[in-house]
């Protein structure tokens, strides 16, 4: 799969290591927004990176760093 920053390399559910990955928007317009008020575009939403495990289906979604950077700062998002 491509080497994406901060995404483990095998499936955390089964170890698998066969993976694949595309980009996704993350929604907003007619669609939901998954991640409000992340966007450092005015124009368009953040694109997750989205990884699937071959084998077991486990399917996982990163945000980008540039909007991860916005998450201590925003009043949209609650830290647990
Ligand atoms: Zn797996």
């Amino acid at each position: 799969m491509a080497t994406l920053p901060s995404i483990p390399h095998a499936c955390p559910n089964c170890g698998s290591t066969d993976r694949y990955t595309t980009k996704v928007s993350s929604g907003g317009g007619y669609a939901p927004n998954y991640l409000p008020r992340l966007s450092t575009k005015w124009w368009a939403s953040p694109t997750f990176d989205v990884v699937v495990c071959a084998k077991c289906g486990l399917t996982q979604f990163f945000a980008p760093q540039d909007s991860c950077a916005k998450l201590p700062n925003s009043s949209t998002w609650t830290r647990l």
